[in-house]
């Protein structure tokens, strides 16, 4: 048999994450190195190639491909398939086709690459000190993008045309940045720019372009870092929106930042150039840096050092210090700047006022910001979509350390999960109301936007309509199918309830927390689940928080729940803890329980006499089974503030107080009872912990016997209901999990039990995980 004869042609398609990640430049450089001919494109669906050569070549070829993928590329799935010899020469990159439907996977925004630093910080590199650096391996990739296929035109880089420098490298198959779609340099890419409040500029580039690059009144970026080593506040235009920014060790200028921004309470996340610098602040495992160094660059929450160099106001009395890395030029440059001027860590908070969305677009980010900064360095390369900076912790389950994911955007989204009962026809789900996401389905495969935020707002809003939107256009999704929460009231539900033409699927809140667990593990059969969270309404018109849940996709039982007792006021009782603190204390000491000592120094008698009365008016205190509000009511107890600023402040505190006890509190956990079936009666704890209080016992040692207590009791339940049921796989999942003593301990008792505990890891355990949960649900039944 002659070589001619052995030669050979397959097609194949490549999907999974494969545009704007380098991957046809790697085909391209794989299909050389094995000497075969063909081609490879983008289109709609991924990648699509064709390779022609000796058969050994291209056996060789596929291996290669799967096996050394780019760092950012996710393949999914190649599908080859013989197709008749052509005997064409060479192999070429076909400029992408658009025709049909887009499934083609956009690639999150990735953190800037080594090759690219190396780059940025060589004086005689022409992307010296260039803020907007990026290459096929990393930068900007959602917050870009307009449309699909992944191209230029398609991006906010389309107002910019790359000089010929860029170009060459742009088409330059060998080179780093070969179709690298935001490929920019100083002569012909965005520019940085330092202006006040005002609009006057400060700092910038008069002839970018130039041998040079000649700026007027400094560099920006080190005339910023100037700036805020003197105290000042500044917007920062990122990634996905503004931040703002200022001297982490100046406690005035963080005191001011916090005024500013109307942020009583909430710590403020820091940016610190490298983990040198992270470790100087907070402890950190091994899960704990991955997170942090990972292309992802989300927030990690760390135990914070006690000798951390930091402000009061960044973070009062919690115990853990948000910390992020720079994960931009811009940012890279800027902690390099500053160091040489002050410190190594920033304040980076969102760029907005209170609980509003984060700012992106520049005029409004102007007006909304132009009262907390001072200063704004801006630039011209237009955000398309706004996310935050996602959030992580490391906890243990299972035995071993993994993140915990508490707010996913940002370095995350788009990146696609899998439904495990695919969607019969296109879905929309619609979310919650707090920590708002939505997610588009189609078939197998499902997309969770970006975290908009509390529904509350005219803003978020409308940043939840034009996400939905964004999403529908660029996955294709023309939903038939649409799954919302069963309360009237969230403006997610009332956003499904007006949409025409579509089929309804209405799913209970803390099923879906259930079903978004199960899915993203890839789990059909029942399980039962112990979702704890703050309030979602129940299928029996009480607001539901403290379930035992056995079930699945398609459907689920109430086994178990939490004692139902009455909340002040409703929704009164979630700003105000202590109310919960009287509920309880009335419904396990008696009708009219006397004030308590630990809360008379927040508490009037009269109020407290007030609530007691409105608790008892049905029309004024719906019942709940809520575990969100016992932790609210016994963090009361604790010494929380009388009004909380954000939602489960008081727990989070209750938390925080609980890792203090040390060895302190040998004494076990409180008792709970287990009233008829499995319905978990906390009033001998409550009896308990207050006598406690009362007797001066410390308020860490209570915390740390209550966690225990709620954890003991938990894992009685779900094992007895796992016991009587017959399953063998339980969910951990509600915002009530987001504390990592109680998950902690939860899943670690329910493993001694011989249990598979399954906890969300792609997905919040908070209502950033609701729309997922019911996405599947919807597909489900
Ligand atoms: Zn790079
Ligand atoms: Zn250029």
């Amino acid at each position: 048999m002659t070589a001619a004869a052995r030669r050979v042609r397959t097609r194949a398609r490549v999907t999974g994450t494969v545009q704007g990640v380098g991957f046809r430049p790697f085909v391209y450089r794989l299909a050389h190195e094995q000497g075969l001919a063909g081609w490879v494109l983008n289109d709609e669906h991924g990648v699509l190639l064709e390779v022609e050569g000796l058969a050994p070549e291209l056996s060789h070829f596929f291996d290669r491909l799967s096996a050394e993928a780019p760092p950012l590329a996710r393949v999914e799935s190649v599908s080859p398939s013989a197709t008749p010899v052509t005997g064409e020469p060479g192999f070429r990159i076909v400029t992408s086709v658009r025709v049909g439907d887009p499934d083609a996977l956009i690639a999150a925004d990735a953190a800037t690459c080594e090759d690219c630093l190396a780059e940025l910080r060589d004086p005689d590199d022409r992307r010296y000190r260039y803020p907007f650096t990026n290459c096929t391996n990393c930068g900007p990739r959602f917050t870009i993008v307009n449309g699909v296929p992944y191209d230029r035109p398609l991006t906010t880089m389309a107002a910019f045309t790359m000089c010929s420098e860029c170009a060459r490298e742009y088409e330059d198959p060998g080179d780093r940045r070969f179709h690298a779609q935001p490929n920019a340099c100083p002569a012909c890419g965005p520019a940085v720019r330092l202006r006040d409040a005002a609009g006057r500029g400060l700092a910038f580039f008069t002839d970018p372009s130039g041998e040079k690059r000649q700026a007027s009144g400094g560099d920006p970026i080190s005339a910023l870092a100037a700036r805020l080593s003197e105290g000042a506040i500044a917007a920062v235009k990122g990634l996905g929106g503004y931040h703002l920014v200022c001297d982490a060790a100046n406690e005035r200028a963080v005191a001011a930042l916090r005024a500013r921004k109307h942020r009583e309470d909430k710590p403020f996340a820091l940016m610190v150039a490298d983990v040198a610098s992270a470790r100087r602040l907070v402890e950190l495992d091994v899960s704990a840096e991955t997170s942090l160094t990972g292309v992802s660059r989300p927030i990690v929450l760390a135990p914070r050092l006690p000798d951390a160099v930091i402000a009061p106001s960044v973070a009062p009395g919690a115990p853990e210090l948000g910390v992020m890395l720079p994960y931009t030029p811009l940012h890279h440059l800027l902690l390099a700047d500053f160091a040489d001027f002050a410190g190594d860590a920033l304040v980076m908070t969102s760029g907005n006022v209170s609980d509003e969305p984060i700012a992106y677009r520049d005029e409004d980010a102007l007006e909304r910001l132009s009262t907390i900064a001072d200063l704004f360095l801006v630039h011209d390369r237009q955000i398309e979509t706004r996310t935050d900076d996602s959030v992580v912790r490391s906890v243990t389950v299972g035995g071993r350390r993994r993140p915990l994911m508490l707010r996913r955007s940002r370095g995350y989204v788009p990146e696609s999960l899998t439904l495990p009962i695919e969607a019969p026809r296109p879905l929309l789900a619609c979310g919650a109301e707090q920590k708002a996401t939505f997610c588009v389905a189609r078939g197998e495969r499902a997309w969770v936007g970006h975290h908009i935020g509390d529904l509350e707002h005219l803003a978020t809003l409308t940043a939840y309509r034009e996400g939905i939107g964004h999403f529908q256009r660029m996955f294709a999704v023309a939903p038939e199918l649409v799954a919302h929460d069963l309360h009237p009231d969230y403006l997610s539900t009332q956003y499904a309830l007006e949409l025409d033409e579509v089929a309804l699927v209405g799913v209970q809140h803390h099923h879906a927390h259930l079903a978004a667990c199960l899915a993203e593990h890839g789990v059909t059969t029942p399980a039962v689940g112990a979702i704890f969270d703050g309030t979602g309404l129940g299928a029996d018109g009480t607001v539901w928080g403290g379930e035992l849940l056995v079930g699945d996709l398609r459907g689920y039982e109430r086994a178990g729940w939490l004692w139902p007792l009455r909340m002040p006021g409703g929704a009164a009782a979630v700003r105000q803890p202590w109310r919960m603190a009287a509920a309880w204390l009335s419904e396990a000491l008696g009708a009219e329980p006397p004030l308590p000592a630990a809360l008379r120094a927040t508490v009037s008698a009269s109020d407290w006499n007030a609530v007691g009365r409105i608790a008892r008016a049905p029309e004024l205190s719906p019942v709940t089974s809520s575990i969100g509000r016992l932790f609210d009511a016994v963090g009361a107890l604790c010494g929380a503030p009388a009004r909380v600023s954000y939602e489960g402040q008081a727990a989070v505190e209750l938390e925080a107080l609980a890792w203090t006890a040390g060895d302190r509190a040998s004494g076990g956990g409180y008792p709970f009872e287990r009233a008829a079936g499995c319905v978990l009666d906390p009033r001998p704890a409550v009896r308990e912990l207050v006598s406690e209080l009362d007797r001066g016992v410390a308020a860490a040692v209570v915390s740390a016997r209550f966690h225990a207590g709620v954890a003991a009791a938990s894992v009685e339940a779900v094992t007895a209901i796992a016991s009587a049921r017959g399953l063998e796989t339980a969910v951990l999942s509600g915002g009530v999990f987001q504390n990592r003593l109680l998950l902690e301990r939860v899943a670690a008792g329910l493993d001694a039990a011989g249990l598979r505990v399954l906890v969300p890891q792609r997905l919040p355990p908070n209502d950033g995980g609701i729309s997922f949960g019911q996405a599947a649900v919807a597909a489900a039944q």
